[in-house]
Parts: C-alpha cells; structure tokens; sequence
C-alpha cells in the first residue's frame, strides 16, 4: 500500500475510534485556519463525535459570518484544556504558531493529527495529513470529507470556500489551480454564494481603517528601483487612527498593486517590544527561506515572521538584510509567479 493510502486508512479509523475532538489553528487565525475548522467541525458532526473548536484568538469581525454554523471557542491563558482523545491542527506548521496553547495542547494524552499545506511542515502529529501542493488546508479538508464519502453541506461548502478564496488571494495567486476551480465549481453547485461570500470577507472595512492605510501608503520605502517596497505600522498610528490591529489585514496587499514590485513587506507593530513582519514575493525570491533566518516561516511567495525589539530596529535590521540577500539585478521585471499565499 502506498504512503499516501495508508494516511488515509489510518485516518479514518482514528476518526472513527474518537470521541471528543478538539479542532484548533494558530493564533491570529485567517480564512483557511477558522473555514477549515468549520469544515472539520462538521465532518465530525456526520460521524456523530463530540468536536470542539478552540482557538488563542476570537473570529475576527469579517469571518463572524462562519459562527452562524459552528460555535468557536476561545482558550484564555490558565484555562483549562477540555478532555478531548484527539486533537485536530489545522494550518500550522509549528507547534509555537499555537501562542498560549501551544504548551498545553501538545502535552496533552490526546491523538494529534496534523492536516496543512506549509512546505516547512515535518509533520508534528502522531498522524499528518500534508501536502505543500495543496492551495490551502481547507483543500485537504474538502479531500478528507471525500475519503469519508461525506457530501458537502451548506456549512462545509462555506467553510472550504472561505479557506480557498482568502489562500489563493481570491483566485489570483499561483496556487489557483485547476483543481482549485474544479472544487469552487463543486462548491457553487453546493449552495455557495461567492458574491456574499466575498463582500463579507473583503468588504467591511471602516473609514478609519481606510484613512490609516492612506498614512501607511504616506510611510512606503523602496529599493533596487522599486522593486523592493515596504511600510509599517505603528502603535501609534494604530492608536490615533482609532483602528485595531487585526484591521490591518490586507494592508500587504497594496503595496503589490504597483507596478513593478517583486518583493514586499509590511511591518507591524503588534505591542510594544514586538513586530510582525509580512513577507510577499512575486519572483523565485524565497521569502519562507528567508523568514526563516529570523524564526519565522510560511510558503515561498507569502511568509511571516514575530520579532522581539523596537519597529525601526526591526525594520532596518530585516531590510539590511533581504537587500543584501537579493541582489537587485536579478529582480526580473514581469515574471509569471505571484505570490502564493498562506
Ligand atoms: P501573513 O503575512 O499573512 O500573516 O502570513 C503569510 C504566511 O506566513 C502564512 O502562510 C502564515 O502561515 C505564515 N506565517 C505568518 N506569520 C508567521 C510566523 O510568525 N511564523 C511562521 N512560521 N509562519 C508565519
Ligand atoms: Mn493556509
């Protein structure tokens, strides 16, 4: 039998021996870790098992729209873990992208299965279920609900939709496949609506929020003749703006709207003394190769990393480095790739 077979055996018959599940993805979850979640939740409602969805961080407000169909709970440090005999990750990579369960959970009794899509994934489960080639871990849990011969629902249908659209940056990054679109089809055909979908993610922004990516657009530096672009945000700006952190989602996203630009990042101050970096590529540039210099990680058209220190110091020292690991020469101008996201 081949590897990938017997994943799938063993699998089933993990899910099948389970009772309490806990599901889980890392902290500042995105539209593949909670759409994936909802997906997982309800798969293991059809096998009549006790799922639970526990996160370190609440839904933010642009994906409430998913706990109209699951409830997701959210763990506050010192609480104490519900008895599960399995435990679920989703989307993760590291055990440390779990923030202030990462400790709890992995010493827990319970089975761990790992279901991902991060080129940097070792397989931390007992059981992983990963595929780099996969556009999203919302991807894989569409093919896990296939192997249970599960139809998909309502709820299913939004939750892998949500995780492919916001992974493959609505459809426009290189990992939009044509098994990606064969999945959305299946799934427009399920009962989703991709317009409401889409406004619900992408279109719910505040005029603060707007006004503050009017400064961070103020604040962007270039190198190697534009094509290496950055910017940032601080505390400050943040607190003046009247806007809260996770609002900036999607920032990243414009400074790779100008021309030219192949490689991108956005830094930002996430409270004082730490600052979360996001890494965009465009070319061959590995910027999940380069994170990784600085303990972060991600795919190699979309990286982050969390670094410890004051946000010019950060930023001076990440630039520095990136501009004398690329050599602007070899920065091509109108390649193919796009960034592939999460
Ligand atoms: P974003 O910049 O959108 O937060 O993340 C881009 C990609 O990098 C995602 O695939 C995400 O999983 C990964 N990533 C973001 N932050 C970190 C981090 O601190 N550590 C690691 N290992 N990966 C990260
Ligand atoms: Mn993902």
């Amino acid at each position: 039998m081949g590897d990938e077979m017997k994943i799938n055996f063993e699998l089933k018959d993990l899910l099948e021996a389970s009772g309490r599940i806990i599901i889980t993805t890392h902290m500042n979850p995105d539209g593949d870790g909670l759409g994936s979640e909802l997906a997982m939740w309800r798969i293991l409602k059809y096998l009549n098992k006790t799922p639970i969805i526990l996160n370190t961080h609440p839904v933010p407000a642009n994906y409430s729209f998913l706990q109209d169909y699951a409830p997701f709970n959210v763990f506050k440090k010192g609480d104490k873990i519900p008895d599960a005999d399995t435990l679920i990750v989703l989307d993760i990579s590291n055990w440390e992208r779990l923030g202030d369960m990462a400790e709890p959970l992995r010493n827990m009794q319970a089975k761990k299965i790992c279901i991902d899509h991060h080129p940097s994934n070792a397989g931390i489960g007992d059981l992983n279920y990963l595929n780099p080639d996969a556009s999203s871990t919302g991807e894989l849990v569409y093919e896990i609900a296939g192997l249970l011969d599960l139809k998909i629902d309502d709820a299913m249908g939004v939750g892998i939709y949500t995780a492919i659209l916001t992974d493959t940056g609505a459809f426009k990054y290189s990992n939009t496949t044509p098994s990606v679109h064969r999945i959305a089809a299946q799934l427009i055909e399920s009962g989703v609506c991709p317009p409401i979908i889409y406004e619900k993610i992408y279109e719910q922004k505040s005029v603060n929020r707007m006004k503050l990516l009017g400064k961070v657009l103020e604040r962007l530096n270039s190198a190697c003749e534009g094509r290496v672009v950055w910017s940032g945000v601080t505390l400050s700006m943040l607190e003046s703006a009247g806007v809260k952190y996770e609002e900036t989602e999607g920032f990243i996203d414009l400074l790779g709207f100008i021309g030219n630009v192949q490689v991108y990042l956005l830094f930002l101050e996430q409270k004082e003394g730490l600052v979360k970096i996001s890494l965009r590529s465009k070319n061959s540039f590995d910027v999940n190769r380069f994170a990784i210099k600085f303990n972060g990680g991600g795919h190699s058209h979309a990286a982050g990393i969390l670094m410890s220190g004051n946000i010019e110091m950060v930023e001076e020292k990440v630039v520095s480095s990136l501009l004398s690991d690329l050599e602007c020469s070899s920065l091509d101008f109108g390649t193919c790739f796009r960034s592939a996201n999460l």
